[in-house]
């Protein structure tokens, strides 16, 4: 069934600031393009943040019955220190430091990427194209965009006219800041001298000797700007007008920005009709960036070794707290609201897990299909996961009165019940279904391992008594350990 006919979803669109409603360019499909990491380091909490919130995007339309085309790149060459086009690139600086190839580093923090990604249950995207692996598209969108006067050669490197195009289009059409605001803004340095005007931005930069990573183009040996690979990625895999364009706000000004004005030169047409920006997940009150040292790698909430964690903490209960803050909201983040979320985590699976328990009967006493509609207003309304879990609280507690038989469901509604919980719970939130006790069995069976290994050592160093004692007092706690040839399983009594 095509529920995407009976939910229009409002979003609140960047570029007209404003909530309307969706409605894509083909029926039944969605293009959406998401900027990717740039991959010179591990993704922090952060960086997850904002992928996690167009995951939870994407679930949603994938259970409306949209087919969705999901773009989102990966970073590996041309995004400088910083947004004024100077510094060194951050891969081959990452590459220099550590002694490496680029794209020795290029694939260790993408397998990272991908490895943080998986623990956090996120769907991979239907493509995941690299800024290295089109940059014939590249050069081939600045040729047509010097062709139509809007760009310009300086020693080998090309720019983009930002004043020449703002005399027919709206440069900060998406941002909202205005040129003279721009100016003033940017930081003139002497590396900058040869652009004609300090918000002009580089479309391609002639590589120093130095510079390792380096490709051939009529103007120089050198490598594409960063905002250049998003205008190419995003319009050769979608189109020159699509659906969605999703990112960090900070992304907002310059680099979508950029992407805006290349890409309607190019095109002759706005390239995005939705612009979707999720806000900071911050810590003390700052946001978490890399730069600055403030901030938390995911693997630290599994290992819970980290000053600002009390404890480890499920993959789904991380996922389960930011998702219970809107992707348009600030989320500060605290152990204490870790803890909180916990607790509602656990709350919900165990109701979840009651489901089963529910014993029908001929009327229903509980209105679930008002409930229903509830759940599905809450995300057709920009895809606002507080509310939604809001709502699925209250399915819980519906379920856990019926489980008491303090109400009463009949067979059809006691189904709806049941897939509307699945469907938002785990398809759409992107939850994995644990509850205490298994987080217990799991943690039994890694004692358990431990134990299996410090006996191999004992034995290995022919210390027999020790081996013994250990597989004996195991067996005390009806825990058996069984040799075979592959080496030592175990099983509880
Ligand atoms: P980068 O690799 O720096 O380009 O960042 C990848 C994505 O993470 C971008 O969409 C950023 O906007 C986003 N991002 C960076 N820092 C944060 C943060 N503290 N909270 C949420 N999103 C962030
Ligand atoms: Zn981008």
């Amino acid at each position: 069934m095509d529920l995407y006919k009976s939910n229009t979803i409002k979003v609140y669109n960047s570029l007209s600031k404003s909530k309307e409603g969706f409605k894509s360019i083909n029926e039944g499909m969605i293009g959406m393009y998401v900027c990717g990491p740039t991959v010179y380091s591990n993704v922090h909490l952060g960086n997850v943040r904002t992928f996690m919130s167009f995951d939870m995007i994407y679930r949603y339309f994938l259970h409306l019955g949209y087919k969705v085309r999901y773009v989102r790149n990966i970073t590996d060459a041309g995004h400088l220190e910083n947004d004024a086009d100077e510094g060194e690139d951050r891969i081959a600086k990452k590459a220099r430091i550590e002694q490496l190839e680029p794209m020795e580093i290029v694939q260790r923090y993408t397998v990272d990427f991908h490895n943080t990604l998986n623990t956090f249950n996120f769907l991979p995207p239907s493509i995941e194209p690299t800024a290295t692996g089109h940059i014939v598209e590249q050069i081939e969108i600045i040729k047509d965009i010097l062709e139509k006067g809007m760009a310009y050669e300086r020693n080998g490197s090309i720019y983009f006219d930002v004043l020449k195009y703002n005399e027919t289009e709206h440069y900060g059409i998406l941002s909202g800041r205005n040129i003279e605001d721009s100016i003033h803004n940017t930081r003139v340095l002497d590396g900058q001298s040869e652009k004609k005007n300090p918000q002009d931005f580089a479309l391609w930069k002639k590589a120093d000797e130095r510079h390792i990573m380096r490709w051939p183009s009529p103007w120089s040996d050198g490598f594409p700007g960063w905002h250049l690979e998003c205008s190419a990625m995003s319009t050769k895999y979608l189109g020159d007008n699509f659906d969605i364009h999703g990112g960090g706000m900070d992304l907002k000004f310059p680099h979508h920005e950029c992407e805006i004005a290349q890409s309607k030169v190019n095109n002759n047409v706005n390239p995005v009709n939705y612009w979707l920006h999720t806000n900071m997940l911050t810590l003390n009150g700052q946001k978490m960036a890399k730069s600055t040292g403030n901030y938390i790698l995911p693997n630290d909430f599994f290992t819970g070794e980290n000053e600002h964690l009390s404890k480890a903490y499920l993959p789904s209960v991380v996922r389960f707290f930011m998702l219970q803050a809107n992707y348009k909201s600030i989320l500060d983040f605290s152990d204490a609201a870790l803890l909180a979320s916990e607790k509602g985590f656990y709350k919900l699976m165990e109701a979840v897990n009651n489901l089963d328990k529910i014993v029908v009967s001929k009327t229903s006493s509980i209105d679930v299909i008002s409930w229903k509609k509830k759940c599905y207003e809450a995300m057709n309304d920009d895809f606002n996961t507080p509310i939604l879990i809001a709502n699925l609280f209250e399915g819980a507690k519906f379920i856990n009165l019926l489980k008491e038989e303090k109400q009463t469901i009949s067979k059809d509604y006691l189904e709806v019940l049941r897939s509307t919980i699945n469907n938002f719970v785990f398809d759409v939130l992107g939850l994995k279904n644990t509850t205490e006790s298994t987080i217990g069995e799991d943690k039994l069976s890694g004692v358990v391992e431990m134990l299996i290994g410090m006996r191999k050592d004992a034995r290995d160093n022919k210390n027999w008594s020790l081996s013994d004692q250990i597989r004996d007092e195991l067996l005390a706690l009806g825990i058996q350990l069984k040799d075979g040839k592959d080496g030592t399983t175990f099983s509880v009594n």
